[in-house]
Protein backbone atom coordinates (compact mmCIF):
# COMPACT_ATOMS: atom_id res chain seq x y z
CA UNK A 1 0.00 0.00 0.00
CA UNK A 2 1.67 3.18 -1.03
CA UNK A 3 0.39 6.09 0.80
CA UNK A 4 0.99 9.53 -0.20
CA UNK A 5 -0.49 12.22 2.05
CA UNK A 6 -0.55 16.16 0.74
CA UNK A 7 0.22 18.46 3.72
CA UNK A 8 -0.03 22.37 2.99
CA UNK A 9 2.60 23.65 5.34
CA UNK A 10 5.55 21.90 7.05
CA UNK A 11 4.00 20.02 9.96
CA UNK A 12 0.15 19.27 8.74
CA UNK A 13 0.44 15.96 8.00
CA UNK A 14 2.42 14.69 11.12
CA UNK A 15 -0.08 17.13 13.47
CA UNK A 16 -3.06 15.20 11.65
CA UNK A 17 -2.53 11.88 10.81
CA UNK A 18 0.26 10.37 12.01
CA UNK A 19 -1.58 7.08 12.29
CA UNK A 20 -1.30 6.87 8.78
CA UNK A 21 2.35 7.05 8.40
CA UNK A 22 4.82 4.26 7.87
CA UNK A 23 7.64 2.82 5.97
CA UNK A 24 5.56 3.15 2.60
CA UNK A 25 4.15 6.48 2.97
CA UNK A 26 4.83 10.12 1.28
CA UNK A 27 4.06 13.46 2.67
CA UNK A 28 4.36 15.82 0.15
CA UNK A 29 4.02 19.60 1.55
CA UNK A 30 3.12 22.26 -0.71
CA UNK A 31 4.33 25.45 0.40
CA UNK A 32 7.81 24.91 1.58
CA UNK A 33 9.91 28.07 -0.15
CA UNK A 34 10.33 30.78 2.13
CA UNK A 35 11.00 34.62 0.97
CA UNK A 36 14.41 36.38 -0.31
CA UNK A 37 15.69 38.62 2.01
CA UNK A 38 15.96 38.83 5.77
CA UNK A 39 12.61 40.46 6.69
CA UNK A 40 10.15 39.23 9.19
CA UNK A 41 6.86 38.38 7.23
CA UNK A 42 4.43 37.79 9.27
CA UNK A 43 3.78 38.36 13.60
CA UNK A 44 3.37 34.47 13.12
CA UNK A 45 7.16 34.25 12.28
CA UNK A 46 7.99 36.51 14.55
CA UNK A 47 6.25 34.63 17.41
CA UNK A 48 8.24 31.64 16.19
CA UNK A 49 11.13 33.25 17.32
CA UNK A 50 13.22 34.17 14.06
CA UNK A 51 15.34 36.39 12.98
CA UNK A 52 14.24 36.37 9.33
CA UNK A 53 11.36 34.13 7.47
CA UNK A 54 13.70 33.10 5.50
CA UNK A 55 16.15 31.73 8.18
CA UNK A 56 12.20 30.16 9.55
CA UNK A 57 11.39 28.57 6.68
CA UNK A 58 15.22 26.70 6.18
CA UNK A 59 14.53 25.51 9.80
CA UNK A 60 10.96 24.37 9.33
CA UNK A 61 12.11 22.56 6.34
CA UNK A 62 15.15 20.71 8.40
CA UNK A 63 12.31 20.05 11.46
CA UNK A 64 9.83 18.30 8.92
CA UNK A 65 12.52 15.94 7.77
CA UNK A 66 13.17 14.94 11.16
CA UNK A 67 9.95 14.65 12.30
CA UNK A 68 9.04 12.26 8.96
CA UNK A 69 11.66 10.17 10.25
CA UNK A 70 10.57 9.45 13.16
CA UNK A 71 7.04 9.04 11.80
CA UNK A 72 8.88 6.63 9.24
CA UNK A 73 7.73 8.89 6.23
CA UNK A 74 9.44 9.70 3.11
CA UNK A 75 9.29 13.83 3.01
CA UNK A 76 8.66 15.73 -0.23
CA UNK A 77 8.79 19.40 -0.10
CA UNK A 78 7.61 21.52 -3.51
CA UNK A 79 8.67 25.08 -3.22
CA UNK A 80 5.86 27.58 -3.43
CA UNK A 81 5.37 29.94 -1.25
CA UNK A 82 2.73 30.50 1.74
CA UNK A 83 -0.02 32.82 1.42
CA UNK A 84 1.54 35.30 3.99
CA UNK A 85 4.87 35.24 1.81
CA UNK A 86 2.86 36.36 -1.40
CA UNK A 87 1.89 33.34 -2.61
CA UNK A 88 0.50 33.55 -6.23
CA UNK A 89 0.59 30.53 -8.03
CA UNK A 90 -2.34 28.73 -9.16
CA UNK A 91 -4.30 26.31 -8.65
CA UNK A 92 -3.90 24.61 -11.76
CA UNK A 93 0.12 25.40 -11.32
CA UNK A 94 0.13 23.25 -7.52
CA UNK A 95 -2.25 20.27 -8.97
CA UNK A 96 0.44 20.23 -11.98
CA UNK A 97 3.90 20.19 -9.55
CA UNK A 98 1.31 17.48 -6.93
CA UNK A 99 0.28 15.06 -9.80
CA UNK A 100 4.07 13.30 -10.41
CA UNK A 101 3.96 12.90 -6.67
CA UNK A 102 0.40 11.39 -6.54
CA UNK A 103 1.18 9.28 -9.36
CA UNK A 104 1.41 5.31 -8.25
CA UNK A 105 0.41 5.88 -5.26
CA UNK A 106 -2.99 3.79 -3.95
CA UNK A 107 -3.95 5.89 -1.18
CA UNK A 108 -3.77 9.73 -1.29
CA UNK A 109 -4.57 11.87 2.07
CA UNK A 110 -5.59 15.51 1.21
CA UNK A 111 -6.57 18.01 3.73
CA UNK A 112 -10.41 19.06 4.53
CA UNK A 113 -9.44 22.70 5.13
CA UNK A 114 -10.93 22.73 9.03
CA UNK A 115 -10.17 26.05 10.19
CA UNK A 116 -9.97 27.58 6.35
CA UNK A 117 -6.72 28.51 6.07
CA UNK A 118 -6.37 30.01 2.51
CA UNK A 119 -3.56 27.51 2.06
CA UNK A 120 -5.18 24.44 3.42
CA UNK A 121 -8.28 25.13 0.98
CA UNK A 122 -5.83 25.83 -2.16
CA UNK A 123 -4.42 22.26 -1.26
CA UNK A 124 -7.39 20.68 -1.13
CA UNK A 125 -8.39 21.94 -4.89
CA UNK A 126 -4.87 21.22 -6.05
CA UNK A 127 -4.85 17.32 -4.65
CA UNK A 128 -8.55 16.90 -5.91
CA UNK A 129 -7.11 17.91 -9.19
CA UNK A 130 -4.24 16.16 -9.36
CA UNK A 131 -5.47 12.56 -8.22
CA UNK A 132 -4.49 9.22 -9.97
CA UNK A 133 -7.15 7.38 -11.19
CA UNK A 134 -7.59 4.40 -9.44
CA UNK A 135 -6.65 5.81 -5.70
CA UNK A 136 -8.42 5.52 -2.64
CA UNK A 137 -9.25 8.87 -1.32
CA UNK A 138 -8.70 10.23 2.50
CA UNK A 139 -10.01 13.74 3.49
CA UNK A 140 -8.32 14.27 6.74
CA UNK A 141 -9.28 16.77 9.25
CA UNK A 142 -6.49 19.62 10.52
CA UNK A 143 -5.04 18.54 14.16
CA UNK A 144 -5.01 20.84 16.44
CA UNK A 145 -7.71 23.60 14.26
CA UNK A 146 -10.16 20.88 14.46
CA UNK A 147 -10.47 21.28 18.45
CA UNK A 148 -12.37 24.13 17.48
CA UNK A 149 -15.47 21.87 16.06
CA UNK A 150 -14.57 18.88 17.89
CA UNK A 151 -13.94 19.71 21.43
CA UNK A 152 -15.36 23.58 21.52
CA UNK A 153 -18.83 23.81 20.27
CA UNK A 154 -21.08 21.60 22.36
CA UNK A 155 -21.89 18.72 20.01
CA UNK A 156 -22.40 15.05 21.11
CA UNK A 157 -19.32 13.58 19.49
CA UNK A 158 -16.02 14.89 17.87
CA UNK A 159 -17.26 12.71 15.15
CA UNK A 160 -20.92 14.14 15.19
CA UNK A 161 -19.33 17.63 15.17
CA UNK A 162 -17.34 16.84 12.09
CA UNK A 163 -19.87 15.71 10.33
CA UNK A 164 -21.89 18.76 10.75
CA UNK A 165 -18.54 21.01 9.86
CA UNK A 166 -18.20 18.51 6.79
CA UNK A 167 -22.23 18.82 5.70
CA UNK A 168 -22.36 22.67 6.09
CA UNK A 169 -18.55 23.22 4.73
CA UNK A 170 -18.60 21.06 1.53
CA UNK A 171 -22.16 20.08 1.22
CA UNK A 172 -21.30 16.03 1.79
CA UNK A 173 -22.97 13.47 4.35
CA UNK A 174 -19.97 12.05 4.67
CA UNK A 175 -19.07 10.77 8.65
CA UNK A 176 -15.68 11.21 9.72
CA UNK A 177 -14.13 7.65 10.99
CA UNK A 178 -12.03 8.44 14.07
CA UNK A 179 -8.70 7.18 13.78
CA UNK A 180 -6.28 6.28 17.03
CA UNK A 181 -2.70 7.61 17.20
CA UNK A 182 -0.25 6.89 19.77
CA UNK A 183 -0.16 9.91 21.54
CA UNK A 184 3.73 8.95 22.92
CA UNK A 185 4.90 8.52 19.28
CA UNK A 186 3.45 11.00 17.64
CA UNK A 187 4.55 13.58 20.59
CA UNK A 188 8.35 12.74 19.83
CA UNK A 189 7.36 13.25 15.92
CA UNK A 190 5.26 16.31 17.02
CA UNK A 191 8.20 17.95 19.25
CA UNK A 192 10.41 17.73 15.95
CA UNK A 193 8.55 21.12 14.68
CA UNK A 194 10.24 22.75 17.55
CA UNK A 195 9.80 26.13 16.15
CA UNK A 196 6.03 25.86 15.59
CA UNK A 197 5.32 24.23 19.49
CA UNK A 198 4.88 27.55 20.93
CA UNK A 199 2.79 29.13 18.45
CA UNK A 200 0.59 26.18 18.06
CA UNK A 201 -0.22 26.07 21.90
CA UNK A 202 -1.84 29.46 22.17
CA UNK A 203 -4.55 28.31 19.87
CA UNK A 204 -5.40 25.36 21.94
CA UNK A 205 -5.08 26.50 25.15
CA UNK A 206 -1.61 24.50 25.51
CA UNK A 207 -3.41 21.08 24.85
CA UNK A 208 -1.30 20.78 22.09
CA UNK A 209 0.62 17.56 23.08
CA UNK A 210 -1.74 16.11 25.40
CA UNK A 211 -2.24 12.46 25.72
CA UNK A 212 -6.59 12.88 24.42
CA UNK A 213 -6.36 15.31 21.29
CA UNK A 214 -2.89 14.47 20.13
CA UNK A 215 -4.54 11.09 19.96
CA UNK A 216 -7.48 11.28 18.00
CA UNK A 217 -7.49 11.61 14.19
CA UNK A 218 -10.34 11.96 12.46
CA UNK A 219 -10.63 11.64 8.55
CA UNK A 220 -13.64 10.83 5.74
CA UNK A 221 -13.55 8.32 2.77
CA UNK A 222 -14.65 9.93 0.21
CA UNK A 223 -16.65 8.50 -2.73
CA UNK A 224 -15.08 8.79 -5.86
CA UNK A 225 -18.25 9.13 -7.42
CA UNK A 226 -19.11 12.01 -5.11
CA UNK A 227 -18.29 15.81 -6.73
CA UNK A 228 -14.92 16.84 -5.44
CA UNK A 229 -15.58 19.47 -2.64
CA UNK A 230 -13.35 21.60 -4.12
CA UNK A 231 -14.02 25.19 -2.45
CA UNK A 232 -12.65 28.56 -3.52
CA UNK A 233 -9.62 28.73 -4.75
ZN1 LIG B 1 -1.16 24.43 7.80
Amino acid sequence: MRRALVSPHLDDAVLSCFAALGPLSTVITIFTGGPGGDDLHSTWDAGCGARSSRELMDRRRSEDLAACTAAGARAVHLPFRQQHYGEDASTAELAAALAPELAGADEVWLPAGVGGHPDHVRARAAAFAALPAHAAVWIYAEYPYHQHVTRWTGAPSPVAALAAWFAGQLGSAAVPTAIAADPETKRAAVRCYASQLGSLQTTVDGTLLDDGPLGAEYAWLARRSEPPPHGPG
